[in-house]
């Protein structure tokens, strides 16, 4: 039931997915959900306001963002537990994936309110839905760091996982972020770049990290939009090697300066340098 309770009995928060480009792909029951619910707390009021008028929808918009999600929590379980039906949604696509809301969420399931997703866009999902890459097991790991530092260790973290490997990435940091996997991954590793995904650009771009790197790199107008970057995992025995590599590292780093110390590691068994030692 989306409209008003009967008194005492709480309202449902709808968790409602939205475009990630192409308005068609807002579902009839999306719309249904938006039309029919007391009001509907979104990242950014302007930009929802944009898409529902484009639907002729009028629900009242309370703005919920990571910066009051906190804050709002409390009252929007109060208007739940008093029966209103409330729909969360984000600036595009599934609420709570790199999105605000798993606070809200998390607060209305605690007061037993009953919280139902109307699923839709995914970035993630529709990028890894056309990557042809190995998906019956895979880790999203969102936006990298945007420091380099940062986004070296964490992808050393990464270099020996084996499920496929999904993240999200700005137009600001594409190129940095393709070298640095290039350089901590290893060349040759096959990856898919998924670009305004259902938009007028949209373009999937597939090959090695260093074939991608130097294509983004080249090309001025693969370095707009929206992007999405699946990775193929580790073969086990890179996993394997990398494992070696950290070892022999760690005994040769203590008696070699750590640049030497991971040249040779990687030399030894086969491991990426940088996935052994950052700089
Ligand atoms: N909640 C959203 C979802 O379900 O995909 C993701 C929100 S996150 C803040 C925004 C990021 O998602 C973008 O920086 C980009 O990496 C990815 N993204 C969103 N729309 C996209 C599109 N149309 N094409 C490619 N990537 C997209």
């Amino acid at each position: 039931m989306v409209g008003p309770q009967p008194s005492g009995v709480p309202g449902t928060l709808h968790v409602v997915a939205t475009p990630i480009g192409n308005l068609g792909d807002l579902s009839p029951r999306a719309q249904e959900v938006l039309r029919a619910v007391s009001a509907i707390c979104a990242e950014d009021t302007r930009r929802s306001g944009q898409l529902l008028a484009h639907f002729g929808i009028d629900t009242a918009l309370v703005a919920l963002h990571e910066h009051n999600e906190d804050a709002l929590a409390a009252r929007i379980v109060q208007r739940l537990l008093a029966g209103e039906s409330l729909a969360l949604v984000s600036d595009a696509g599934t609420p709570l994936v790199s999105d605000p809301g798993y606070r809200v969420v998390r607060a209305a399931r605690a007061a037993g309110v009953k919280v139902s997703p109307v699923p839709g866009a995914c970035a993630a999902i529709a990028a890894l839905s056309v990557a042809g890459l190995a998906s019956d097991r895979f880790v999203f790991e969102g936006f990298l760091p945007a420091k380099a530092a940062g986004r070296r260790e964490r992808l050393q973290q990464l270099a020996g996982e084996t499920r496929t490997l999904v993240f999200y990435e700005s137009s600001h940091r594409i190129v940095e972020s393709l070298g640095d996997l290039r350089d901590v991954f290893g060349s040759e590793r096959p990856a898919v770049l998924a670009r305004e995904i259902t938009k007028l650009f949209e373009t999937v771009l597939d090959g090695s990290l260093a074939r991608l790197h130097a294509r983004v790199e080249a090309d001025a107008d693969q370095r707009k939009g929206e992007f999405v970057l699946v990775v193929q995992g580790a073969d086990e025995d890179a996993d394997a090697r990398i494992g070696d590599g950290r070892r022999v590292y760690a005994l040769l780093n203590a008696h070699l300066p750590p640049s030497t110390a991971a040249k040779l590691a990687a030399e030894i068994t086969g491991a990426p340098r940088k996935a052994l030692y950052g700089s």
